[in-house]
């Protein structure tokens, strides 16, 4: 990979780059080789991402999120659409808060990994020794 070692990584690119599932270094090699499972190195440049740690935060961020998105538009569903029934929103808002975590967990995964690789915390920064 033709790259600066042990060089500052710009952390907005690799966020979006995270966002898209794609590997921080390249952005082109998936981060994910299964829903959320964490390829060992990217499959493109090689670039080793084994050394996340995640760990909750992807879930906690995502729940956050979530969270405020279902609540806020329930809040306004009842404000706009006063005769919408109550079954309705029994239906809806679970379903919508399920889907959106369903499709925000790899996503906020993939960015705060990208997040740990650009600030070289863990052992992203084995090449700065
Ligand atoms: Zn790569």
């Amino acid at each position: 990979m033709n790259r600066p070692v042990g060089g500052k990584r710009a952390v907005w690119p690799a966020l979006k780059r995270g966002l898209q599932m794609r590997c921080p270094a390249c952005g082109k090699g998936r981060i994910f080789h299964a829903y959320l499972k964490v390829s060992d190195a990217c499959p493109v440049c090689g670039e080793e991402l084994h050394h996340h740690r995640a760990d909750d935060m992807p879930p906690y961020v995502t729940m956050f999120i979530t969270g405020h998105f279902v609540v806020g538009g329930l809040i306004a569903a009842q404000e706009f659409w006063p005769g919408f029934p109550d079954w309705g929103h029994m239906i809806v808002w679970p379903a919508v808060a399920i889907l959106l975590s369903l499709w925000l967990l790899p996503l906020v995964k993939g960015a705060l990994i990208a997040y740990q690789w650009a600030l070289r915390m863990h052992g992203f920064d084995k090449d700065v020794k």
